[in-house]
This record gives structure tokens, C-alpha cells and sequence, in this order.
């Protein structure tokens, strides 16, 4: 068994109460690592050494000085990829390779803002009244409370760290229960990188209770949540009673809208790409497949051969595709989506059952053609799950695109540029790929139109989330004026 420390105020700690409980590695079966059982009071002193160092020496460095530090973490992400790919592959069973090119391209990320940090300008306001100056000053929101969820933990939570950062402030991150080790492994890396005691800590914690209690905590200024929209609903809430700003980036149902004219080689292999890729286990997962009724069943038989002839496995071997579901509660709660898939009638082009000759968590690759009324399509399955409808007219495919309660992505394929961009246009959500699927980058907005979220990380604009603005007025005369008047 590994064993892993919280960290807080620079120093790795086991939770006040002593008790830990045990990750499990889904592919094994097996638990493999002791992690502190943090509760309200672990949140707590996190919060003041948080504060401790937003109001002492981080709050104190210039933004040329958090570039460097920023830097830095990016340099040792880089050096330290293997180490945490394989805790993020114990975890959470998903695939040695995407973890690695991920881990690697991790760094990147810290690099991006490290160019932002030392360039966070305000403005100087023209004044109707000549006898002010007036500008304004850029300011640390303060506080960040960060509450990531099991898939690509280290990813999400970077989505959050490195802006808030590169803007000045400090943070607690609260990783999932169901894979919470790869942060605690990469929050050895902080002080290495020479960010001053209590500008990260990490508290974990097996009861949903410990995220709720940071949530909602009177000392945080700021709330940056990945997870369910169910939960993010209730994160929201309890920030509001603070009046704290939040950042939801929540579930998703994404429609890939295939017309009859696209490559359909290629669309198979952006469905294979969206759906099938880390188990289906994304809040981006293109899951829902519009497709022109002409070539339905050219498509899905693409698709399905393809899905037959993806390797399950270890997700710690070269060859392996598709690891297991990542914990038993998702196992069970994507096999029961096939169930009402069934009872409800879809037609099953490949899989629509667990792979029970790998034992643990194992779900086949599925390719299903429904009804757009059936719960496999309107719902998050968050597994290997294709639900395929079809359309006969543009129209029909925008309504069936944006007939879903979720707005995260969307892809069309076709070989018509206009017709690529007037439907990338209408797709009411935050992210839309042309002939593409899954492709994301530091420098390039992310987050979701109606209940997959609010607000967007990454790209230029992804440090306004922490930053406050200030205007500072400066009175030019030295004067004495009317103080019974405004202005
Ligand atoms: P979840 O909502 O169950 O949990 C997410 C995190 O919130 C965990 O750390 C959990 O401990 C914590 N939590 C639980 N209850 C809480 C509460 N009341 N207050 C505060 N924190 C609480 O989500 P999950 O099952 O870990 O992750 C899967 C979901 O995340 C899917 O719906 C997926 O679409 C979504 N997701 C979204 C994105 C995105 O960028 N939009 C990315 C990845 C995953």
C-alpha cells in the first residue's frame, strides 16, 4: 500500500482525526493506496493557511515572480510525468498512454499562464470630471476553493490552479474520493517549485461532506467546481450564501451531427475518439450520434466494427484501448443504462453488456440505434455508450442537436464549409469541433452553455474568473469641494 499525505501550509499532514480510508485500483481490484480522511476541521485549517498566504508572503510577489513560479511547476510536471500518469492509471483505470500525453502536455498549462501572470494590466478611465484621475487595478479574487471530480483529476484541477496562480491567489483543492492520490502526489511538487507555504493545499476526504464543508465555507472569496451537474447545483448554493462567485464546468450530452455528404471513415473515427476514448468517462464524451437517415446504417456498422475490434485490458499495456469503468458505483450505474435501453426498446449494433471475461469493471464499447426520447440519449451515461437517431433536413438536426438540457460540445461532420460553419454557429454549446472531436489546449476557452456549467476556463480570458477590478479615484486639485454633492 502507498501512502499519501495531505498537504497544508507546506507541510504534509494526516487528517486531525488520524483516520485514512483506501483507494482502489478498478482494474485490479485491489486497494493500493492510504488516504487522509479529512473532515471540516482539516478545511478549516487549510482555509487559514490559505489565507495566511494570501495575506503574507504569495499575496506579497510581483506577477514576475508567480511567472517564475509557475514556470517552474511546469518544468517539474514535465521531468515528473511517468510518476503521476501511473497514479492517475491506479486511480482510476484509465489508459497508461492518454495518461502519459496527457501528464506531458500538462506542463503546458502552467507555461501558458505564466506568460499571463505578469501581464495583468488595468486601465486608466477617462473622467467627466477634470479634476480626477481614475484607473483601475487588476486584484486576486482572494481564497479559491477548487473541487475536482474522479475523471482526468490532475487536468481539471489545472484548469483552475494555474489561473487562479498566475492572478495572485491561493487555493484549496478538494479531490474526489473515488481517485484522490494523483493530487497528493503532485502536491509534492509545490514547494519544489518554491511557491511559499499555504498558497496550495490539499485536503481529501471520503465523505461528500468534506467538499460540501469547503463549498460553502465563510473563508473562501471564490468556488471553481468539476463534477455532476447535480452537485454543482448544490456547490452553487451553498457559494451563494457566501456571495461568492463560482465556476461550474458540469456534465454533458454532446450530439455529433454527421451529414450524408462527410467522410464517414473519418466520423467513425471521431465517434471511436468521442465516446469510446477513456471509457467513454468524459464530461465532453460525444455520446449522442445525429445522423442523416441516407447513411445510418453505413455509419453505425463503421462504428460498431470498429467498437468489436477495440482491445479492453490493462490499462497499463501499449496495446490497450479501453480500460474499465473507473469505480463500482459508474459500473453499475452504466450498466443499468443498458438495461433501460433495452427495456425501452434500442436496437444494438455492438455491445450493450459488461465484459465479464476481464472480471472488475469491464463495459463493452456499445453502439446503440434509439428513439430521441429514450433515456440512454437524453441522459449522462458517462460510459462507453453510443446512442444513434437520424434526421432528414438541417433543421431537423440543429432541433435533435440542441433538444438536450446540456450545452458542454458538439461536433458536425461534413464535407460542406458553409454548411460546417452555419451549423457550428447554431449548436448551443461552449465548444463545437468541425470534421474533429476532443481536441482542447490551454489557449483555447472551455465550458458549457445551459446546465453543463458556468463561466469558462482556459484562453486568454480564463484569469478574469480570478481577478476582482478595482477603481481607484485620485483627486488632481487639492481642493475643497461641496460634500452635499455626488461627483
Ligand atoms: P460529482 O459531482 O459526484 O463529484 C465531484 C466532486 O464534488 C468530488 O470531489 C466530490 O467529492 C465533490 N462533492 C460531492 N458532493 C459535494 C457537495 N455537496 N459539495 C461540494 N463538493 C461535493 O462528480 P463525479 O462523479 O466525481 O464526476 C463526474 C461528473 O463530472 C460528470 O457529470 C461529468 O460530466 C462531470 N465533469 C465535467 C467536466 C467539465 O469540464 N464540464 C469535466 C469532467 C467531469
Amino acid at each position: 500500500m502507498e501512502q499519501f499525505s495531505m498537504l497544508i501550509g507546506g507541510r504534509s499532514v494526516d487528517a486531525i482525526s488520524g483516520k485514512t480510508f483506501e483507494s482502489q485500483n478498478p482494474y485490479t481490484g485491489e486497494n493500493w493506496a492510504t488516504i487522509p480522511d479529512g473532515g471540516p476541521e482539516d478545511v478549516d485549517a487549510a482555509v487559514a493557511a490559505a489565507r495566511s498566504a494570501f495575506e503574507g508572503e504569495w499575496g506579497a510577489m510581483t506577477g514576475f515572480a508567480r511567472a517564475a513560479c509557475l514556470r517552474r511547476l511546469g518544468d517539474l510536471i514535465g521531468q515528473d510525468a511517468e510518476r503521476l500518469a501511473k497514479l492517475e492509471v491506479n486511480d482510476s483505470g484509465k489508459l497508461y498512454r492518454e495518461m502519459l500525453g496527457q501528464l506531458n502536455g500538462l506542463g503546458g498549462w502552467y507555461h501558458y499562464f505564466a506568460g499571463l501572470a505578469d501581464k495583468i494590466e488595468g486601465a486608466q478611465i477617462p473622467s467627466p470630471n477634470p479634476n480626477y484621475l481614475v484607473y483601475t487595478r487588476r486584484e486576486p479574487i482572494g481564497v479559491v476553493a477548487a473541487i475536482t471530480p474522479w475523471n482526468s483529476p490532475l487536468l481539471l484541477m489545472t484548469f483552475k490552479l494555474a489561473p487562479l496562480l498566475a492572478a495572485g491567489c491561493t487555493v484549496v483543492i478538494k479531490p474526489s474520493e473515488h481517485a484522490p492520490a494523483s493530487t497528493l502526489g503532485f502536491a509534492e511538487l509545490i514547494e519544489k517549485a518554491g511557491f511559499p507555504a499555504g498558497t496550495v493545499n490539499v485536503v481529501t476526504g471520503l465523505s461528500r461532506e468534506t467538499g460540501a464543508h469547503l463549498a460553502g465555507h465563510p473563508g473562501v472569496d471564490k468556488v471553481a467546481f468539476t463534477g455532476s451537474t447535480a452537485t454543482g447545483k448544490h456547490v452553487g448554493q451553498a457559494a451563494m450564501e457566501n456571495l461568492n462567485p463560482v465556476t461550474l464546468e458540469l456534465g454533458g450530452k454532446s450530439p455529433q451531427v454527421v451529414f450524408a455528404d462527410a467522410d464517414l471513415q473519418a466520423a467513425a473515427n471521431g465517434l471511436v475518439a468521442g465516446v469510446f476514448a477513456a471509457t467513454g468517462q468524459t464530461c465532453m464524451a460525444g455520446s449522442r450520434l445525429i445522423v442523416h437517415a441516407d447513411v445510418h446504417d453505413e455509419l453505425v456498422r463503421l462504428v460498431a466494427e470498429r467498437a468489436a475490434s477495440i482491445k479492453l485490458g490493462n490499462p497499463m499495456d501499449a496495446e490497450t484501448e479501453m480500460g474499465p469503468v473507473a469505480n463500482q458505483p459508474q459500473y453499475e450505474k452504466v450498466l443499468g443504462y443498458l438495461d433501460k435501453a433495452r427495456e425501452e426498446g434500442a436496437t444494438i449494433a455492438y455491445g450493450g453488456v459488461a465484459e465479464e471475461s476481464l472480471g472488475s469493471y469491464f463495459v463493452q464499447p456499445t453502439v446503440l440505434s434509439v428513439k430521441p426520447t429514450d433515456t440512454v440519449y437524453r441522459e449522462e451515461v458517462f460510459g462507453p455508450v453510443l446512442s444513434a437517431v437520424t434526421f432528414t433536413d438541417e433543421d431537423e438536426a440543429i432541433k435533435l442537436a440542441n433538444d438536450t438540457p446540456y450545452g458542454l460540445a458538439g461536433a458536425v461532420w461534413t464535407k460542406d464549409i458553409h454548411r460546417g460553419h452555419r451549423i457550428a454557429g447554431k449548436i448551443r454549446a461552449g465548444t463545437v469541433w468541425i470534421n474533429a472531436y476532443r481536441a482542447i489546449a490551454p489557449s483555447v476557452p472551455f465550458g458549457g452553455f445551459k446546465q453543463s456549467g458556468l463561466g469558462r476556463e482556459n484562453g486568454l480570458n480564463g484569469i478574469d474568473a480570478y481577478l476582482e477590478t478595482k477603481a481607484v479615484w485620485v483627486e488632481l486639485t487639492g481642493g475643497t469641494r461641496d460634500p452635499f454633492t455626488l461627483g
